[in-house]
């Protein structure tokens, strides 16, 4: 490197963060190390798509004219590989910035599961990449020579053998545009060859847009890579091969999508874009590049890379690109927003996308059921969210029930031809788990009479009932509402099997109320209680109960509203509580015994606030009652 000046160099230290990551990588036995021209490439690609965008408004740029591509030369004898752009390139601050620290929030997330453990690590690198240090998996030295597109900027090098620093130094180079040089490690001369980097290229880089020339010591230079537009061709066109690697390509995913949209159309809006439902939900909370978002292309113009206006937020998990002439190339990324077209092409997305989910759903039962159990939450929120789309969000909504059990899916409308002749509502149970909504006292009547149930377990149910409201004209009703109005109440069945006087069970009625006090709106003899010694029930005017289970997570000090205690006066324990309060209103017993009732059903409802401390120590007085017994 005779072309720069030595004394203008300076030593800089990499930060921690970085320092971590680059021990990570050096120490690692991965495997697929090919993926750091991946990342090369795709900074390439990024910096060619900024020069662009900026040309559009901003001719004062250095080597306006210039090709937009990348150049890889080989060497197979000096073992060293060369990746040039005419991107937007950096100056010596950004140099510092960009390739000193890592300035992506999800870094440290990222840093702390790779530290786990190998196969961490692979995968994360595989499924996310690590960017521009993957380099170092490869490489003995690396030298980045880069000239910014603003004409009054200085070349600047930048140099690093991945260890604990990298130097600067200024550089010559008239150019735009950015030069990485790699001198391989001796484990990693496999890479310089042509053929395996154009085959990596292949692989790895193909719908990349720009050129990319491949050339090695001697010979031409050839493109590698297909450059197809993929969204702007012919969906008749386009094999399922070609979108399931154009998706990889895209999300650096390497699990198959579930489904693709290919959406082709000239009216009401122009529109070309392909769109993707992935496999696993993890990819959006896990990645080193947090942002969701589709790449919005006018005329093949990256506009913007994360477009968060051109489908509802609760359809973030969705992937994908979306091109269309109408938008003019002079948008910013600001006005995209605001543009009428934006509003247009967002409806169009949304409908064909939500009615690709229903055709699933039709066609493939199975695909859809891995579809709904990653993101089914997503479509409850937009059944909260977007009223325009309700009904065809209504049809793509599916529930464990009491039919179904925890296998099984039923959709509303198999629910509704389930209903009974005289039943009046769709019942659905709220719980924090599945387990313990299964085996709730409110379902007692339910089961006896074959009335099926939704259970509503997810974070998001409470809020999207409240929303919902109803199906087709038939009520959406909790099953703890106090006023259920149910087909075939046997409350004269109820009365003639009662154990308990009607003294002893008044009796126990006020000796609980003043065991609980305020805990309680009121206590009362259970109609629907089959199996169940209690339940409790939400007041009438408690209309705000569906919030509860979002209120606790949500607000810290939040105190649900007392409920009424509903009692099974046929059931063993209520009986027997009952001769004991009769018999000896004094038996240390009975208060323990009625607290412990009182949680019981908290527990199950998922709305215990009380103290576990409390409730050992409780549990153990009662066992040691019933052992002294046994
Ligand atoms: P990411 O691409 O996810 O931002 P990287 O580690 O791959 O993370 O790159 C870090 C940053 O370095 C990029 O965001 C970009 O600003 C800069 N950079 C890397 N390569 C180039 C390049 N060839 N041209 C211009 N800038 C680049
Ligand atoms: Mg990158």
């Amino acid at each position: 490197m005779s072309d720069t000046n030595v004394t203008s160099m300076e030593s800089l230290e990499y930060r921690t963060e970085v320092k971590q990551l680059l021990d990570i990588l050096a120490h690692s036995l991965y495997t697929d190390r090919e993926i750091f021209l991946r990342e090369l490439i795709s900074n390439a690609s990024d910096a060619l798509n900024r020069i662009q965008f900026e040309m559009l408004t901003n001719h004062d740029v250095v080597d306006p004219e210039a090709e937009l591509a990348i150049w890889i030369d080989v060497d197979d004898d000096a073992k060293t590989i060369t990746i040039r752009d005419s991107g937007i390139g950096m100056n010596r601050d950004e140099l510092v910035e960009n390739l000193g620290t890592i300035a992506h929030s999800g870094a440290r997330a990222f840093l702390q599961n790779a530290g786990q453990s190998q196969s961490t690590l692979e995968e994360i690198i595989g499924q996310f990449g690590v960017g521009f240090y993957s380099v170092f998996m490869v490489a003995e030295e690396v030298t980045v020579i880069s000239r910014s597109y603003r004409p009054h900027d200085k070349a600047a090098r930048w140099q690093s053998s991945g260890d604990s620093r990298f130097s600067l130094a200024e550089a010559d180079k008239s150019d735009r545009g950015t030069e990485i040089r790699i001198r391989l490690k001796e484990d990693a001369v496999e890479f310089a060859t042509t053929w395996r980097i154009e085959s990596i290229i292949k692989r790895h880089s193909d719908y990349v847009s720009f050129p990319i020339y491949v050339k090695g010591k001697e010979g031409e230079a050839r493109v590698a890579n297909r450059r197809t537009a993929l969204w702007r061709q012919s969906p008749s066109k386009v094999e399922a091969s070609e979108y399931e690697e154009f998706y990889k390509q895209l999300t650096f995913d390497d699990k198959a999508p579930l489904l693709h949209v290919h959406m082709v159309a000239d009216a009401p809006a122009n529109v070309r874009s392909i769109l993707f439902v992935p496999a696993h939900r993890e990819r959006s909370s896990l990645r080193l590049r947090p942002e969701y978002g589709l790449r919005l292309y006018s005329r093949k113009i990256l506009i913007q890379e994360h477009n968060k206006d051109l489908l509802p937020e609760y359809l973030r998990f969705v992937e994908g690109v979306v091109d269309s002439e109408d938008l003019p190339l002079n948008v910013s990324r600001e006005t995209v927003q605001s543009n009428p077209i934006t509003r247009q092409l967002r409806k169009a997305l949304t409908n064909r996308l939500l009615k690709e989910l229903k055709n699933l759903a039709e066609e493939d039962v199975a695909k859809y059921a891995t579809f709904w159990s990653e993101f089914g939450v997503f479509i409850k929120e937009g059944m909260a969210s977007d009223y325009a789309n309700r009904e065809a969000l209504q049809e793509l909504l599916r529930f464990h029930t009491t039919h179904t059990g925890a296998d099984g899916w039923a959709t509303l409308k198999e629910v509704i031809e389930r209903m009974k002749p005289d039943q009046k509502a769709i019942y659905y149970i709220l719980g924090d788990s599945l387990k313990s909504a299964m085996r709730s006292p409110h379902l007692d009547y339910f089961r006896k009479h074959d009335i099926e149930v939704l259970y509503l377990t997810d974070f998001i149910d409470g809020y999207m009932v409240s929303q919902l409201r109803e199906v087709e004209g038939k009520p959406l009703q909790n099953v703890d509402d106090a006023n259920l109005d149910l087909p075939k109440a046997d409350d004269a069945d109820a009365e003639s099997a009662a154990q308990v006087s009607q003294d002893a069970f008044e009796q126990l009625t006020a000796r609980i109320k003043q065991v609980l006090g305020e805990r309680v709106r009121d206590v009362r003899a259970g109609k629907t209680l089959v199996d169940s010694p209690a339940r409790l029930v939400s007041p009438e005017d408690d209309f705000a109960r569906e919030l509860q289970y979002v209120r606790r997570v949500i607000e810290e000090d939040y105190v649900a509203p007392a409920k009424i205690l509903e009692i099974n006066r046929n059931h063993p324990i209520i009986a027997n509580l009952a001769s004991l309060v009769s018999a000896n209103a004094d038996n240390p017993l009975i208060d323990p015994a009625i607290e412990q009732l009182f949680d019981n059903l908290q527990l199950l409802d998922g709305v215990y606030q009380g103290s576990v401390a409390d409730m050992v120590e409780r549990i153990q007085k009662l066992m040691g009652a019933a052992l002294i017994r046994g």
